[in-house]
């Protein structure tokens, strides 16, 4: 829309622009196409918009042919939004977005995210929507240049600060370029700028205790000014053996250190340490009969290597509300490393049955021990790996303490986003995960029906 066209369309509709809803309206149409330009939109596209406002960018967006949910707070420009695009593809949700519930993109193949976001509220709207475990495969967002600057800065920097470290932890980030305030109406106080952010695959950096390295980067920043040596006094007792470890000077303050310095920080206080793989491969397995019956145990590595039949277990944690706990499988697994899997998961050793292995699985991965129930048996097949499978369920109603070697993330996910997500991405989770969630909606879907 030209400059003239959105002043009669907000005279039309009788809107004049709400400070507090930061909307600033774009009026330049070659930065419109620039911009959406950016995001390599093609029709596979599922785009998350938010704050689309007269539809500046939405338009554009189906242009390309993708899929559009636009997120529009305020429901005068929500329904002006739908009289102007009757489109099969877009979708419009009258809602503030930071209520929006993100897991529901997962049941989507190929997600983007644009927006000219509201400035009063982007820090909340980057944090929920550059979370960690996300299906999104590229943002581009219009900012406020101070923002952006924090978001791409490079250590010694006046902008470089927790939110830099916070965002650069998981993503890349690149200012593509600034925007002067007058391609706004109405014209906002500060410029603005275009940021592109793709998500690092974990394995770029080197494995480390996430929480530990927040809490440090979150003391550190705490008083710019002073050396990390007097901050991280109560975490680090020989600050100048690790800044000689490091090879960093021991007066520095948080903002002169790297992201993989301060990686190194944490990894020198609390190494996280691989497991032995060596030691997994030696553990012994029952191999049985295809009948499961017991013929001999075989080590992991036979196991595997063979193909042979053996037993397994997988377990269904749930909430309160009825959501479903799933993880995401360490890097360091050597099978399906970083895929979805179920709650809890794992082989029958030598000398145990199902059921002990249930509870120690529990026990090791998630830190729980509660009561479970048998769901179904599995038989062993391809699609199992040559796993029996019980799968079983339990309940939880407090915190989960998830194992940081054998567990690299993991959230509670409502059933029907788990049924879409699996629709739309399998390749996202190991594949004896697809067979039980298979088997158990079934099985679930089943008794439901005999109890109507
Ligand atoms: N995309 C349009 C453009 O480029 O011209 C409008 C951008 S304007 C900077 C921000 C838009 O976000 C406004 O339409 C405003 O109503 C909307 N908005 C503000 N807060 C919001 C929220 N919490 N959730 C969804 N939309 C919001």
């Amino acid at each position: 829309m030209k400059l003239s066209d959105i002043r009669a369309t907000l005279q039309e509709i009788h809107v004049s622009p709400v400070k507090t809803l930061g909307q600033n309206f774009l009026h330049d149409q070659n930065l419109a196409r620039w911009i959406v330009d950016q995001a390599q939109i093609t029709s596979d596209d599922y785009v998350l918009e938010i704050g689309p406002g007269l539809g500046a960018l939405t338009e554009l967006l189906l242009e390309k042919g993708a899929r559009v949910l636009a997120i529009e707070k305020d429901t005068r420009l929500a329904n002006f939004l739908h009289e102007r695009f009757a489109h099969e593809r877009l979708e419009i949700l009258n809602i503030d977005a930071l209520k929006f519930d993100a897991r529901n993109l997962f049941t989507h193949r190929r997600v983007k995210l644009v927006g000219n976001l509201p400035y009063n509220i982007s820090s909340q709207l980057l944090l929920k929507f550059l979370a960690p475990q996300s299906p999104i495969s590229l943002w581009l967002f219009v900012l406020q240049k101070e923002m952006a600057a924090r978001l791409s800065a490079k250590p010694s920097t006046h902008d470089y600060g927790s939110l830099t470290l916070r965002i650069q932890l998981r993503h890349h980030v690149k200012y593509l370029r600034t925007v002067s305030a007058t391609v706004f109406l109405p014209r906002p106080e500060v410029d603005s700028a275009v940021v592109r952010i793709l998500p690092r695959d974990p394995r770029e950096l080197p494995p480390h205790d996430k929480e530990l390295l927040l809490e440090l980067i979150r003391l550190g920043f705490s008083q710019r000014r002073k050396q990390l040596r007097k901050l991280l006094r109560e975490r680090v007792d020989d600050w100048d053996t690790l800044a000689r470890h490091l090879n960093i000077d021991p007066k520095a303050r948080a903002e002169e250190l790297s992201l993989l310095q301060w990686i190194g920080v944490v990894n020198f206080i609390a190494p996280l340490l691989c497991p032995d793989i060596g030691l997994t491969n030696n553990e012994r397995f029952p191999i049985v009969d295809k009948n499961d019956r017991i013929l001999r145990d075989a080590s992991r590595s036979q196991v595997h290597g063979n193909n042979l039949r053996h037993r397994a277990v997988h377990i269904l944690i749930f909430n309160p509300v009825g959501e479903v706990y799933l993880q995401q499988r360490s890097r360091w697994k050597d099978r399906h490393p970083l895929k979805w899997d179920s709650s809890a998961a794992g082989h029958v050793i030598a000398t145990e049955s199902y059921d002990d292995t249930a509870q120690r699985e529990l026990k090791e991965e998630l830190g729980i021990s509660v009561a479970l129930k048998k769901i179904v048996k599995l038989s062993a097949s391809e699609r199992t790996d040559h796993e029996f499978v019980w799968l079983y369920r339990g309940e939880v109603a407090g915190n989960l303490s998830p194992s940081r070697t054998e567990i690299e993330a993991g959230a509670f996910f409502p059933e029907k986003i788990i049924d879409g997500w699996v629709a739309a991405r399998p390749e996202d989770f190991a594949p004896g995960f697809i067979e039980c969630w298979k088997v158990y909606r079934q099985k679930n879907c089943s008794s439901r029906d005999a109890l109507t």
